[in-house]
This record gives C-alpha cells, sequence and structure tokens, in this order.
C-alpha cells in the first residue's frame, strides 16, 4: 500500500504543478498527505444556485465550478441531513449502518446509534489527520487523530433531545461536543461560546400578527450563527490544519423550509410571511459564498476540495399540505422540504476540485451518488474501501490515471 500510495502523490505532485496556481497559496511539498477539505451545505439546491451564478453574486462559488468537476448528486428516498450524513460516513444504507432518520428507535440519532465506523476513522488509524467541524450527527464525539466538534443533534440546555435547536458550547449535556477536550478553552477564548447548530425554526404561534418582526429578527440570529461559524472554520483552518478536514453549515437548509422564494400559486403561499423577506433564501449561499473565499484562502495545490449538500430542497407540491409536513419535527408553516418519497426529485449538489481534478467538467445526469464520496476520500490517500462500502471511487472526476482501480459499483 505504502507504494501505491508513493506513487499516487507523485502523480497529484505532477498533475499539481501543471495546474494554473488559482488559489495555490504555497507550492506543492510531495512528501506530504493529500489534503482533502470537505464543505457540507446541507440542502443546497441548484435551482438556486443557478440564477446567483449567472448573475454573478457567487463569485468564489463560479471559480470552483470552473476549475472542478460539478453535478447533482444522487441522494435516497427520503432524504434528510442525519440520514445522509452517515451514509457520506459509511458508504452504507440507513438500514446498514443504523441511522435511519433523525429519530432512531424513539432515541436522537446520534454516533453511539451508528453501526459501521465513519471513513475518518479509517484515515485517522492509518496515521492522517482528521479535523472535522459542525458534522450532523456526530455528537457525542469520539477520539480522532485531531479533532472533532459536533453539530446538528448536539443536546444541551433547552435542547434537550437535541433537534435541529442550536445549544452554545458552554450548553452542552449529555456527552462530549469537543475533542480533545482541551481545545474547548482555545475555541471560547478565540473564537467564543458558539452554538454548535443553526437556530431552530419560530413556531407558527409566534409568527402570527409578527411576521415581519420574527422574519427578521431569525435571520439576524442566522447571520450571527454563520458569523461565528465562519470564525471558527478560520481558526480550525489557522491553528489545526489537517490532512482531512470536513465542514458543514446548516443555515441554508433551515432557512428554505420556510422561507424558500416561493409565488402566489404555490402551496402556503401566505403574504404576510412570504413577501417579507424574498431574498433571505438566496441570501444565505450569496453568505455562504464568503465562507467558501475564506476556505479557498487556506487551500495549496495540494488540497482537493469536495463542496456537496445531502440533498437539495424544493417548493412543496400540490397535493402536499404545508401544515402536514414532515420535515425537522417542527410546527413552523414549511413551504419546501426534501424527505420527498422520490429521491431523484431532490439531488443534492456535487462540486470537486483539486490538483487531479478535471476542469471545468459538468456531469450529466446522475452519475454519481452520496455513497460515494467515502470510496473517493479514502482513494485519495491510497486506502482500499472495506466490504461494507456500497459505493465506489468517482474515477470519472479524475485526469487520466488517476486515482485507483477500485470502481466496482455495488449499492
Ligand atoms: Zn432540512
Amino acid at each position: 500500500m505504502l507504494g501505491k500510495s508513493i506513487a499516487l502523490l507523485g502523480l497529484l505532485a505532477l498533475a499539481a504543478g501543471l495546474a494554473e496556481p488559482l488559489f495555490a497559496q504555497n507550492p506543492i511539498n510531495p512528501h506530504s498527505k493529500p489534503r482533502v477539505i470537505v464543505v457540507g451545505v446541507n440542502g443546497a439546491e441548484w435551482d438556486i444556485l443557478r440564477p446567483l451564478l449567472v448573475r454573478k453574486q457567487m463569485p468564489n462559488l463560479a471559480r470552483v465550478i470552473e476549475n472542478g468537476v460539478s453535478g447533482k448528486f444522487k441522494t435516497v428516498s427520503a432524504p434528510n441531513c442525519p440520514k445522509i450524513y452517515s451514509i457520506f460516513a459509511t458508504s452504507a444504507p440507513p438500514a446498514e449502518n443504523g441511522i435511519t432518520g433523525f429519530i432512531v428507535n424513539g432515541d436522537t440519532a446520534s454516533s453511539r446509534l451508528l453501526r459501521l465506523p465513519p471513513f475518518w476513522a479509517q484515515l485517522s488509524d492509518i496515521g492522517v489527520t482528521v479535523g472535522l467541524a459542525n458534522v450532523p450527527a456526530t455528537f457525542p464525539v469520539v477520539p480522532v487523530n485531531g479533532y472533532m466538534i459536533s453539530g446538528m443533534l448536539t443536546r444541551g440546555t433547552n435542547c434537550e433531545d437535541g433537534l435541529l435547536c442550536s445549544p452554545k458550547l458552554s450548553q452542552v449535556q449529555g456527552g462530549d461536543a469537543v475533542y480533545p477536550p482541551s481545545l474547548v478553552n482555545e475555541i471560547e477564548s478565540k473564537v467564543g461560546d458558539l452554538p454548535l447548530d443553526c437556530a431552530r425554526m419560530p413556531q407558527a404561534r409566534d409568527l402570527r400578527g409578527h411576521e415581519e418582526m420574527v422574519v427578521r429578527h431569525w435571520l439576524d440570529d442566522v447571520s450571527q450563527i454563520r458569523a461565528q461559524q465562519m470564525k471558527l472554520f478560520d481558526f480550525l483552518l489557522t491553528n489545526h490544519p489537517t490532512d482531512f478536514t470536513f465542514f458543514v453549515q446548516s443555515c441554508e437548509d433551515r432557512t428554505g423550509h420556510w422561507l424558500y422564494p416561493i409565488q402566489p400559486f404555490n402551496v402556503g403561499y401566505d403574504p404576510k410571511l412570504h413577501a417579507v423577506a424574498v431574498d433571505a433564501f438566496p441570501d444565505q449561499y450569496i453568505a455562504f459564498d464568503k465562507v467558501l473565499g475564506m476556505i479557498l484562502q487556506h487551500l495549496d495545490a495540494n488540497t482537493t476540495l469536495f463542496l456537496i449538500s445531502d440533498h437539495g430542497i424544493k417548493p412543496l407540491r400540490d397535493m402536499e399540505s404545508h401544515m402536514a409536513h414532515r420535515d425537522h419535527a417542527g410546527t413552523t408553516p414549511i413551504i419546501a422540504k426534501h424527505d420527498f418519497d422520490d429521491g431523484d426529485d431532490v439531488p443534492g449538489v456535487f462540486i470537486a476540485m483539486g490538483p487531479n481534478i478535471k476542469k471545468n467538467v459538468h456531469l450529466i445526469g446522475l452519475p454519481i451518488s452520496v455513497f460515494d464520496l467515502a470510496p473517493t476520500i479514502l482513494s485519495l490517500y491510497g486506502i482500499q474501501p472495506p466490504t461494507s462500502f456500497r459505493g465506489r471511487v468517482m474515477s470519472e472526476i479524475f485526469e487520466a490515471n488517476s486515482p485507483p482501480e477500485n470502481t466496482s459499483p455495488v449499492h
């Protein structure tokens, strides 16, 4: 395996040397391990991103797309965050990895209920340094060769069930949200007492008669959470750089559920609510583009970047009642969702850019799926996927002769 890794590194170095140094901060070091950064944007939806790209309102995303491979990410039936992030982690279906949704046998999904090792544990075991922040369903955190900060489904004060609320670091209960424990003080002093998930959506009874005020107040909260999260990511990339890094944002999806820019003819349209901040949802992506710009500052020629979403999000259909939704188990009058039985209707976003990734290639259809992330990342480190993996290495996103051989589709 060592020989193969060295050969792979050589290929990466060669390709990186030829690549235009658009994002390169440092020259490639052929003796270092490949660097991989995965950025998850929950519920990122091409229908909303495309107009923003046309209007040139997401310059950083546009640069990544031009310099990489992009397309739809095939998801599964009735997708939601814990379900799909656990597929990302294990390349196995929910029935096998144990995380079937937000609630598993009456309990909130958690790392304790995950039955298969996540791929970052395999990286960690062979000496690759790993860093995770705000990845859904990773609470309580477990030791890794690096750091881990939990995200969505972290439990805490006023968030006892951990369901889509935002406990702060100081409010966490029922397990650790940060590994190693020594990182807690560092984060509190350098970044602050930050929330570990996006804000809970307001309830229908709070909105009634106060729509404009509640919408604006909630969006202010979301902006603050994003600012603090960006500070956290920047702090981690600067002070604790790792070979493999996985960061996730959740506010985009949360906003889309109840502030999707729907029209008067869409199910659930309420002018008092939906005319208040028509751009609230697209604005989340414009804000994300700045986060992406910060992350790009930390890339070198040796880094492969994956930008992914677990699913998209679409307005409710004619036959659905906006009061009878199942998304997020909340009481907010949602007008868009993603847990449609046909997951092909809400594919996620997939974008990759790196030393060995094709440039300006747009994949047609749904050739790659959420099962394929883990085997593809392991392949970059020269690791053969375990037999429990149902996905394949996305060989079509790489330049010829790279990376490795295992491309057999199983799922
Ligand atoms: Zn959602």
